[in-house]
Formats: C-alpha cells, structure tokens, sequence
C-alpha cells in the first residue's frame, strides 16, 4: 500500500515533495489550517493517524516521535493492524522507524535515509546484523510461520551458521554466517514444508490458479490442488481467469478468501476447470493480463462532508477516475494529483455514463458523482440505462457498485423535524424525461391518496410556469392551511429554511435549489420562538380517507 506523508506545518513540505519522487503513490496529508499544496487536507490530527493506522497504511509523519507514539498509543494494544510507522524531522535531517518491523519499516527507512543521506535510526537487532529482516522478504515472497521464523533468527544472532536451499537473490548481500554443511537451512520454495525448529521457509509467490468456470467452494478447490501437489497456500500468487467470466461472484469470492488478486485474459489455453501452474520465480499479478476494473455510483448527500456516508469516502480515495457534473465533483474533492476528473455539464448524463464503462472496462476504478442519493433522480439509473442493452461484454464485467447518500428531501425533512413521518412520494416536476400531462396525473393522484410530497427540481429558467400549475392542481386536494417546508441549499453554505402554508405558497419563493415539502391533511406544527416552527406527520392515520 503506498504510504501517507502526514504534515502538521508547511515547514515540512520540501522534505515530503523529496520523499514524493521516491514514492509516486504516496500522498501528502496536510493539516488544513497550516498546511498549502498537499494532496489531502485533514482537520484533526490524532483522528486521521488513528484511521490511517486502523486503515494498515504506512505512515510517514513529519514531526515528532513522541506525539507519533503518544497518538497511536491507544491503538497498539488492539493489534488489529501494524502498518509500518516512521517519525521523520521536518527537515529530513533523521528518520526513526517507530512500529511495523514486519511491515518494512526498517526498509522504508533505509530507502528514506538513503534518499535524504542520512543513517536511519534502526535498532532491531536482526536488521543491524544481517542488513535486512530476514522475516520481512521482499515483495513477490512471503514468510511461511512467524513464530518459527523469530526462534531462527535468534539462533542466527547467537552466531549459528546457515545454509541457502533454493533461489534467495535478495540474501546475497547479507553477512550470513554460510556454511554447506550448515545445520540451519533457508528453504526458499514454493513448496509446503512442515515447520521446523532448524528451518526458515520462505515461499515465492509463484503459482498462478487458472481458473477457466468457477463454482461455489472455489477456495476450496484451489486449496485442495494446492495440498495435492504438495505447495504451500503462500505460494499462491493470483488467480488468472478469462475475460468472459469476469463478473462470476464465485471466482471474486474465492480469490478473496484465498486474500490474492484476480486477473484476466482474453483467452486461457484450453485445460481442466481449475490447473495450478508452477512457475520458475515469483509471478507479479500486476504483470498479468489485467484487472477488473469498478464502476461506483455514489452520493455525496445534500453537502455538509458530514453527511455523506463513510463508505463513499473510501470510494473517492480509491477512485482513479471521476465523473460528474463539475459542482459535484469539486464538492466530492479534494482530489490528489493522481485521480482524473473528468467534469461534464449537468445534462450530458447518458455520455457521462458511457465514458465512466469505457473507462471501467480498461480495468480503472472509476467514480460517478451524484448529490444526495445516486438513486433519486440522479447518476444511477443513467449508469443503468447505458448498462440495459449493452452490447460490450467488457461493461457487464465491470463491478458496478452503488452507494447511497442522503437524499435532499429527507436531510429537508430532518432540519424541520419529520414533515414525511407517515407515507409519502418523491415528484421530480422537471418535464424535461416525462411529459407534463403525466406529472398532472401524478400530483393528482398524491393528492387524492393524502400523501405527503416532496418536489425536486420544482422550478428553472426553462420552467418557469410549470410549478404554478402545480400548485393549482394541490389545492384542489388540500387545505390552504397545510404546512409546506422549503429548504434552500440544505447542508450548504447559506442554507435556509422557512415554514409557509399551501395558501401562501408562491412560486418565486422557490428556485431550482430548493426543496418543497408538501404536507398531508395530518400534517401539524409545533411552534419554536424565533425560529421556524417543527413540521412533522404524525404515524397513525384517521380511520377513513378524508376527501
Ligand atoms: N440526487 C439528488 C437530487 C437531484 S435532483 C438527491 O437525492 O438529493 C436536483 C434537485 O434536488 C434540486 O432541484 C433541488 O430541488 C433538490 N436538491 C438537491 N440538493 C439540495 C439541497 N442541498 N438543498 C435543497 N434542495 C436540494
């Protein structure tokens, strides 16, 4: 995973720039109050050290050991995660690894210190002696038993000689005590060995699993292969499928129980159902055909970043690419250097749909942005529609995903109290989709059936008379006297909200910005000194319809 540079003061930032060109990936994590030019803004230090953390991301904080440790000291006990820590001096002039031995914090700062030339202050025993963590291998192998592997290092310390059996380049530096007739043996082998008191087993990832159908027990099977043919689980590098299956729940499954990547190609050479192949040295998955890529519709709710869902965070910093009508996107930011925008005008939605399966299909993560809640009246029936008939079998392959968001008419609804408490429906009165007459018909009939109603996009300067009709058409069914909610801008700068009555409802009271909540003939007021009074819809309804 590519490191967090965390910043607390600009006085960093030239150090955090230098460890950018030896990490690409990495991002730069600036508190928002202090800091200028960083990929990622935060605004509480300990709160995003702790996630980070908790997320296992390797972190390289610019400031101090000690409010490093005394920050994530809470988290140290729970152990559920121990991504590599490192404190780095703001001008670079000392790095410490501070947690994650075995997950390469002494590497990250031997490649830190050598980039900055300063000596990395390492202090593990192991790592001193031998130039390395003989427990920590490097990428493409991976250690079979821990336990065993710490009992071994400590007899290599106590100056026990050792032999190499298999391929190790990455051990041809280290000042191993070597010996042919060693007692201590190194086995580098793809294969599953039981553990040993003399040994310490390293696997190659250097089995690839293809898989040409895939069926429930996947995992299953491919462990069952593995033990048959005498390899060890570790040894597993990938899972290597046709494109045509791409989308099967079963291989997606499987692979992730088995906690390695899937990859894909247009064709595998014809064979059995699932075949292990063995291959000489370490297989990167990234080298291999390619990955499915995801498409993420998402809602941002109405504004306010504490509103939208934690899930659709994720999302966004996982997105490679980003779609969306240009407000939304920039409301969905801040963005690294790295992700694509890609903004569009708002009503260019099918394109915009089309190009996020273009994109998705090449194997990216990619990300439509809706406000509120994709579903309503937004991004994810338009993804939909491009997907219904497609005829590329790359876009059914992509893992579509929607996230849902707080939509505008309940965050409305919540700021003055619960206005659709009982039954309710949602109208868009845009007649741009759907003929006008249609939307009569349905304002008739919400009216008729005493349910509370919510408008979205009630007015615009295309539009201009449509909303007067409809008010017309409602007061045929209710009274002048029933409470109607407008909210403007809801969860947004300069949000507004105001309590009127159906009677005194105008249409220049409302623009294509707000909200309209129509009441039932149930719904009621609680008055609020200097403020607007509580809307709600109580839950029980009157025994017969009133007409
Ligand atoms: N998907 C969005 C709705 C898009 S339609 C959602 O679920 O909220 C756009 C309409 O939604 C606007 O014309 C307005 O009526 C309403 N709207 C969206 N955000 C709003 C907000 N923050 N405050 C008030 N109304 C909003």
């Amino acid at each position: 995973m590519s490191p967090a540079i965390i910043l607390l003061g600009q006085g960093g930032m030239a150090t955090a720039r230098q460890l950018k060109g030896l990490y690409p990936q990495a991002s730069i994590w600036g508190l928002a109050t202090r800091v200028q030019g960083a990929d990622q803004a935060y605004e509480h230090f300990g709160d995003t050290l702790r996630a980070l953390y908790r997320a296992d991301t390797p972190i390289i904080a610019l400031c101090a050991a000690g409010i490093v440790i005394r920050t994530l000291a809470p988290e140290l006990a729970a152990k559920l995660a121990e991504p590599a820590v490192l404190a780095l001096a703001e001008d670079g002039s000392a790095v410490v690894p501070l947690l994650g031995g075995l997950a390469g914090a002494n590497r990250l700062a031997r490649e830190i210190g050598e980039c900055l030339a300063v000596a990395p202050a390492i202090t593990t025993s192991g790592e001193l002696r031998f130039g390395q963590c003989l427990l920590d291998p490097p990428a493409g192998y991976a250690l079979a038993d821990i336990e065993q592997g710490k009992r071994f290092v400590s007899d290599l310390l106590a100056g026990e000689a050792v032999r190499v059996e298999g391929q190790a380049p990455w051990l041809a530096q280290a000042p191993l005590a070597l010996a042919e007739d060693a007692a201590r043996v190194i086995h580098v082998t793809p294969n599953a060995r039981p553990a040993a008191r003399d040994e310490l087993v390293i696997h190659p990832r250097s089995v690839v699993a293809q898989v040409r159908e895939a069926g429930a027990g996947l995992a299953e099977q491919i462990g069952q292969q593995l033990a048959e043919q005498g390899l060890a689980a570790a040894s597993l590098a990938c899972s290597l499928a046709p494109l045509d299956i791409m989308a099967n729940p079963e291989l997606h499954a499987g692979a992730q129980a088995l906690g390695v990547p899937v990859r894909f190609t247009p064709a595998l050479p014809a064979g059995d159902a699932l075949e292990l192949q063995v291959h000489a040295q370490p297989i990167a998955p990234d080298a291999l055909g390619q990955r499915r890529g995801r498409l993420a519709v998402i809602g941002l709710g109405p504004g306010d970043r504490t509103l939208m869902a934690p899930a659709v965070g994720t999302e966004l910093a996982r997105a490679q690419d980003v779609l969306g009508y240009e407000t939304y996107v920039r409301m969905a930011g801040p963005f690294r250097h790295d992700q694509v925008l890609h903004c569009t005008d708002n009503r260019e939605e099918l394109q915009r749909a089309r190009h996020a399966f273009e994109l998705a299909a090449q194997g990216r993560d990619v990300v439509v942005v809706s406000s509120g809640d994709p579903g309503v009246f937004a991004m994810a029936s338009a993804v939909l529609e491009a997907l219904d008939g497609a005829s590329d079998p790359a876009w059914h392959g992509v893992d579509l995903q929607v996230l849902p968001g707080i939509s505008a008419s309940l965050a409305t609804a919540a700021w003055a109290g619960a206005p659709l408490g009982h039954d309710f429906c949602l109208i868009s009165l845009s007649d741009n989709l759907k003929p006008w007459e249609v939307i009569e018909q349905r304002l008739h009939l919400a009216g008729e059936a005493d349910m509370a109603m919510a408008f979205y996009n009630p007015i615009s300067r295309s539009r201009p008379w449509q909303l007067g009709r409809a008010l017309e058409i409602l007061r045929q069914h209710r009274a002048a006297h029933t409470p109607v909610v407008l909210g403007r801008d809801v969860a947004r700068p300069g949000q507004r909200l105001r309590v009127v009555t159906l009677g005194e409802l105008q249409p220049e009271m409302v623009d294509m910005r707000t909200m309209v909540i129509v009441g039932s003939s149930t719904t009621r007021l609680i008055e609020r000194p200097g403020q607007a009074p509580w809307v709600y819809t109580p839950r029980w309804y009157p025994a017969a319809v009133p007409r």
